[in-house]
């Protein structure tokens, strides 16, 4: 519906314009019809005045004729000339007269040498004793007619007289130039055949024309008058063939101008579309985004960022520093940061600033300043996209305690475990050291020379085990001190090394080799070394625990390193057991284990470890019976960039 009323509001200019052309035309068409009626009607009161004219000078003929006729009749052939004389002479259309006897005799004629007609005329006259006038004959060429009036005596009609008329001298003589001038005037008879004419017409020159019966003097004759066409009234046609070529234009330009509009409105809406889409999308961002001008005030906002700090968009445009959200504690160093902004000194990375909601709650945002440039190029403020950052960094460090605690009990398993092993460590050196002691006791109490070199020796081997077991507490130490994960370059091969020498004790205990593989001249890994240790411990103890059952000379525990490409990979091998591939799938699973004492939180708390440091840890079995623990870690900084160099 609005469609169509927008198509006929569309068209309506058009429609007008063409409405106007119609209505010129009807104008000119009829403008021209009353011109030529008025014309018509001109033409037939002109003939009709012409024929009246010509009948006027008839009877005025007939009334000279019935006069001379009567002095004829009374006055004899002398008189009758003398008075032919006369209306020969005022008449110029009259030929000649003549005076025919009663049976159609030449009495007297004037000239004399008149000719005469058939006599059809003279012998009507007779009959009826009135004026008759002839039938149309041809005389001397040219169309003549007669007029004849009877002639009387006492006894009654004794004669005729006819004066002879020429149509030609008739019209002539009687048609005004005027009228000449205007139209043509012809005389014609019955069949049209053209008698007489006046003044002739080229064929493009004749307009409309006009009958009137001339009757007398023939029987059928008729007057034809026709208008002289002039020429076209240019200026007339001129200008409305100017206005039709103007409105015609004015159609074309108007058709042209829907056209424009046309490209136009679907353009707009075009535009109109892709802005509700832009709309859509901006309202549907979750980044804060604000823009503020040269001078620091906001002068746009989007749904998100009034979400983010609780002001509506109304309340927040116009605003300039300090700005509401500012928390008022920060003002300064946001002023600070807004003043270095200004004058152009833009962090290239985001920054971490801290907002208050409406309701005074603060909040982390991270915000990224952009500058905002306009369509010629020009920089016309500050583009801000503001993320808020509290949710993140909250759930970062739960995840970050969470990490800590587990990190905290794995130790806490280790370290009871670890207590044992190094119960049995430092039993052996201690009980080497009181025995060395008890020695040396002996060597001073005893002799009565002091044996020196024995003594120094005795006190050197208990200096040896002493150091041995100050090596091992230091390194438990190290192990168990709680402390924070502190990433250094460090080399595997020396954290191999020692997992090692911690195991040496449990392997005997059980009855396994150690078989430590090393690459030689292996890359530095950025790593926490005591976790890394506690990943590995925890790993040779479980491979420890499958091989129980293994005869003996096949336990086997095989702790290798290797570069792979960018990371250096670890691999701890036994010839346990091995797993059944449902066990496989569920190895990372919290508390899963299939052991009596088991907690089955070691390998998932080892994945955590190897996963904090950036690298993974899986699964495979191992050829030739028993397991394979692998876990990668990415090369140290430093060393990567020397590799990569
Ligand atoms: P726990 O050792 O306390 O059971 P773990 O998470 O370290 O917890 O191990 C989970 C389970 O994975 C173990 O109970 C054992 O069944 C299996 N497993 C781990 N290491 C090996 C291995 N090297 N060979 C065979 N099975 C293993």
């Amino acid at each position: 519906m609005r469609l169509l009323r927008g198509r006929v509001v569309e068209a309506m200019p058009v429609l007008a314009m063409a409405l106007i052309v119609l209505l010129l035309g009807a104008l000119v068409w009829l403008f021209e019809r009353g011109e030529q009626q008025s014309q018509r009607r001109q033409l037939i009161e002109d003939v009709l005045w012409v024929e009246q004219n010509l009948h006027f000078h008839l009877s005025s003929n007939e009334e000279k004729l019935l006069q001379l006729a009567e002095a004829a009749g009374r006055d004899g052939a002398a008189a009758f000339l003398s008075q032919a004389r006369h209306v020969l002479v005022n008449n110029p259309e009259i030929d000649g007269i003549v005076w025919r006897g009663a049976s159609g005799e030449v009495v007297a004629a004037l000239p004399p040498a008149v000719g005469t007609g058939r006599g059809e005329g003279a012998e009507m006259a007779r009959s009826l004793g009135k004026r008759a006038y002839s039938n149309v004959f041809s005389k001397d060429g040219r169309a003549a007619f007669e007029l004849n009036a009877p002639v009387f005596d006492e006894a009654g009609v004794v004669g005729t007289v006819a004066a002879t008329m020429s149509l030609d001298a008739l019209l002539t003589h009687h048609v005004p130039w005027w009228f000449a001038v205007r139209y043509q005037l012809e005389v014609i008879d019955g069949e049209g055949a053209v008698l007489a004419a006046k003044s002739r017409l080229r064929r493009d020159e004749r307009g409309p024309s006009y009958v009137v019966p001339f009757d007398p003097p023939g029987h059928g004759l008729g007057l034809l008058s026709t208008l002289r066409r002039g020429e076209p009234p240019l200026a007339r046609y001129g200008l409305a063939a100017a206005i039709l070529v103007l409105a015609l234009s004015a159609i074309a330009s108007l058709w042209a101008m829907r056209r424009h509009i046309g490209r136009r409105l679907a353009a707009e809406e075009a535009l109109r579309a892709e802005h509700a889409l832009r709309k859509a999308m901006e309202d549907s961002l979750t980044v804060g985004l604000r823009a503020r001008d040269m001078e620091g005030r906001i002068i746009y906002v989007n749904a998100a960022f009034c979400r983010m700090v609780g002001w509506t968009a109304e309340e927040l445009l116009g605003s300039a520093p300090p700005m509401p959200y500012w928390s008022p504690e920060e003002t300064g160093n946001a002023m600070d940061r807004n003043r270095r902004l200004l004058a152009g000194e833009a962090p290239a990375d985001c920054i971490e600033v801290r907002f208050r909601r409406r309701d005074g709650e603060r909040f982390d945002a991270l915000v990224y300043e952009a500058p905002l440039i306009d369509a010629q190029g020009r920089q016309s403020g500050w583009m801000g996209s503001v993320i808020d950052v509290t949710e993140r960094k909250r759930a970062d460090e739960l995840a970050r305690q969470q990490q800590e605690r587990l990190q905290q009990t794995a130790r806490l398993v280790t370290m009871g475990e670890m207590a044992t092993t190094l119960a049995h460590e430092l039993n052996q050196p201690l009980s080497a050291i009181a025995s060395y002691g008890t020695g040396c006791l002996n060597i001073l109490k005893g002799a009565a020379e002091i044996p020196r070199e024995e003594l120094a020796e005795g006190i050197e081997r208990l200096n040896a085990q002493a150091q041995r077991a100050g090596e091992i507490i230091r390194r438990v130490h190290e192990f168990v001190r709680k402390r924070e994960t502190v990433p250094a370059p460090c080399a595997l091969a020396a954290v191999i090394e020692d997992t090692a020498a911690f195991l040496a004790f449990d392997a005997r205990k059980r009855g396994y080799r150690i078989v430590a593989e090393v690459e030689p001249d292996l890359p530095l890994v950025t790593a926490d070394r005591i976790m890394i240790q506690q990943v590995l411990l925890n790993l040779a103890r479980n491979g420890a625990d499958a091989m129980a059952t293994t005869p003996s000379e096949r336990r086997e525990l095989a702790i290798g390193v290797r570069r792979t490409g960018g990371l250096v990979e670890v691999a701890v091998a036994d010839r346990g057991c091995g797993l059944a591939p449902d066990a496989a799938e569920r190895l990372f699973t919290p508390f899963f284990t299939t052991k009596e004492e088991g907690m089955g939180m070691g390998l998932n708390i080892c994945r955590s470890i190897v996963e904090h440091h950036e690298g993974r840890l899986w699964y495979e079995p191992r050829e030739g019976g028993g397991s394979r623990f692998l876990f990668s870690l990415p090369l140290a900084r430093d060393t990567a960039e020397v590799v990569a160099a």
